[in-house]
């Protein structure tokens, strides 16, 4: 009953974020005054429901041309959001987040990631949404390569080029090799999500490597008290993306769900906003009685 309700969370910030259900119908993308407010997690701009843009897909498009106010925006709403609350987004908000938790609950043998691979995001973030962008700008239309978008993104293949594709003939008619490869990336971490946890969050997302930094210092954060954990490892099992929480109270990986908080035997675990403890009787704590 209670862990449904990050679940409703998730599902409620999915359908605000897609609610342009004529899109759907008629395969195309809405483009309208909206999109231009970024909607924090990873939505595809171009999914034909969207109402927002996707922060990642608008960073490569004006990456680091200051003369475009746009950048400076995106920016802005990155930090302001990191800030507040860090990677939560990953944890409530993002749409591709959630279809990976999802993905995980099928039954299948279960593989664990190696701490090593959740570096490799940071390099993605570096070379296809910030260098390649950059380096190869059009300062005529003020537009970079959406490298990430182009090559990596799975997110976009699942919310843009599928459902456009199904909707609509001229799309389909111009899929070539490139949308095959990017089938065959979808494919592949379809199949790792229902293997290990958020493969793609830990791994591969530069937006999650954006949110991660912040943990250390955003109002919202976790403590975990060192003379009542026992170290029994309770939290972490719970954890849905493996993080050890008792050795790093706001490390890179955490997504604020608050399911170790919810599941320590200890009661070690507390979560602030500010110095204002979220305590279980309060709203917003009331959000993490959640159990993956
Ligand atoms: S890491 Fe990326 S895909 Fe995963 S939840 Fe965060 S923003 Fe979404
Ligand atoms: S569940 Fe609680 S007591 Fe057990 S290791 Fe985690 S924080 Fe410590
Ligand atoms: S279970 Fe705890 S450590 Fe793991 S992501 Fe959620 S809040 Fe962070």
């Amino acid at each position: 009953m209670v862990k449904i309700k990050r679940y409703w969370f998730q599902i409620t910030s999915l359908l605000l974020g897609n609610s342009y259900l004529k899109g759907f119908l008629e395969g195309t993308i809405y483009t309208g005054n909206l999109k231009k407010i970024c909607f924090p997690g990873l939505n595809c701009y171009s999914c034909p429901g969207a109402v927002g843009s996707c922060p990642i897909g608008s960073m490569q498009a004006i990456a680091l041309d200051i003369r475009f106010k746009f950048s400076l925006y995106i920016a802005g709403i990155l930090i302001f959001i990191g800030t507040l609350i860090g990677r939560a987004v990953c944890g409530w908000i993002c749409p591709f987040g959630f279809f990976q938790d999802i993905l995980y609950k099928t039954p299948f043998k279960k593989i664990k990631i190696h701490k090593l691979f959740e570096k490799l995001k940071y390099v993605i973030l570096l070379v296809t949404v910030i260098l390649l962008p950059a380096l190869y700008i059009s300062f005529d239309i003020g537009s970079g390569s959406p490298y990430f978008c182009k090559f990596i993104c799975p997110a976009g293949t699942l919310e843009a080029g599928i459902p456009l594709a199904i909707a609509n003939e001229r799309i389909r008619s111009t899929l070539g090799l490139l949308f095959t490869w990017k089938m065959a990336l979808l494919i592949g971490v379809i199949i790792l999500s229902m293997a290990s946890k958020r493969p793609f969050c830990r791994v591969v997302c530069p937006l999650g490597a954006i949110y991660s930094v912040f943990n250390k210092i955003s109002f919202y954060r976790m403590e975990v008290s060192k003379s009542k954990c026992t170290r029994c490892g309770s939290c972490k099992s719970k954890c849905p993306v493996d993080h050890t929480i008792y050795e790093n109270p706001n490390g890179l990986e955490c997504i604020r769900c608050g399911n170790c908080k919810k599941n320590c035997p200890a009661g070690a675990i507390k979560s602030y906003f500010g110095n204002h403890e979220l305590n279980s009787n309060s709203k917003c704590d009331k959000l993490h009685d959640v159990n993956i």
